[in-house]
């Protein structure tokens, strides 16, 4: 249960987030070196959106593949939920395309849920999706309740991922979204996975637990996180940075392999939920 790339190998473990990058010129080529060092050691699914500095980061993205084999890479998109319609969703997925440098995304995303009725989404991404434009569909912070009105349209068990906030710190869809999408087979793809860098929720990287457990391994507190989140079936991390010695800890973090004991500990600093909690956004 993960995200295969058109040469049919599996993307990841790890991906790599975009938001905020590419929005600075100063910092654009370090950037650009970030991903490409993750592409090389592996972190092949890149997530974007043409939210991210409207534009921005994909045009970032299409600079970072260049010259890349084409079908070895997991490029994923969003599109606002106000674009998500026949009106506009067809020309915003060239616009992403052209600013990523590509002919097809493997997957597209609608980024949020807003007005337009999912049935018109589903109806497009569909039309994309046999145009060739896209080779899968998927949707973003979308709780229970909306994913299981999404599966029951005609289509709608297409829907590939459902990417929403999920760190140590914030375990909401344990509960009951991770479970549903499991049992259909659908994975997630968890963003925030640094809590953004702890911003998220303070102390979390600074945790005695956590840092005991970075330390027995001569880890990070980053890479903890993210072996916490390697460790949950059917989801995918996806970190941003913008620099290429956090690519390649966050990389390497797929290598951290947690005793039960390290995992008791964390769940004793982070309970996971024993009831519904609302999906926690950003
Ligand atoms: P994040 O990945 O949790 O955290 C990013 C922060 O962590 C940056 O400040 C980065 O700084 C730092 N960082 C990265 N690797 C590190 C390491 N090894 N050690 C220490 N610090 C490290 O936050 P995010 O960017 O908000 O989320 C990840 C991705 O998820 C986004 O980029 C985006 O692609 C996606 N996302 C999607 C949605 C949605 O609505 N679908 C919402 C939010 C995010 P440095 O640059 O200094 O390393």
């Amino acid at each position: 249960m993960t995200f295969i790339t058109q040469s049919g190998a599996p993307a990841g473990p790890v991906g790599q987030g975009t938001w905020y990058l590419g929005e600075n010129p100063s910092t654009f080529a370090d950037e650009r070196n970030a991903l490409r060092t993750g592409i090389e050691a592996g972190m092949t699914l890149i997530d974007t959106a043409e939210m991210y500095g409207e534009g921005a980061a994909e045009e970032l993205v299409g600079s970072a593949i260049q010259g890349l084999a084409r079908e070895t890479l997991y490029l994923v998109s969003k599109v606002y939920p106000h674009n998500a319609g026949r009106a506009h969703i067809f020309t915003c997925c060239e616009n992403s395309l052209r600013r990523m440098r590509t002919d097809y995304l493997d997957l597209y995303l609608l980024h949020w849920r807003g007005s337009i009725p999912f049935a018109e989404t589903v109806e497009c991404m569909e039309e994309l999706k046999a145009k060739g434009r896209i080779r899968a569909w998927g949707v973003s912070n979308l709780d229970t309740r909306d994913m299981k009105e999404l599966m029951a349209l005609p289509n709608g068990d297409g829907c590939a991922t459902d990417q929403v906030l999920y760190h140590l710190g914030s375990r909401g869809i344990e509960y009951d979204l991770l479970p549903f999408l499991r049992e259909r087979q659908v994975p997630v793809m968890a963003y925030c996975p640094l809590a953004q860098a702890g911003r998220l929720r303070r102390g979390l990287l600074a945790n005695p637990s956590v840092q005991k457990i970075a330390f027995a391994h001569d880890a990070s507190p980053a890479q903890v996180l993210l072996a916490f989140l390697l460790a949950q079936p059917g989801v995918v991390p996806i970190p941003r940075t913008g620099r290429a010695v956090h690519t390649l800890e966050n990389a390497a973090a797929a290598e951290l392999k947690l005793t039960s004991k390290e995992f008791a500990a964390l769940d004793k600093a982070f309970p996971a939920p024993t009831r519904k909690v609302p999906l926690d956004i950003q």
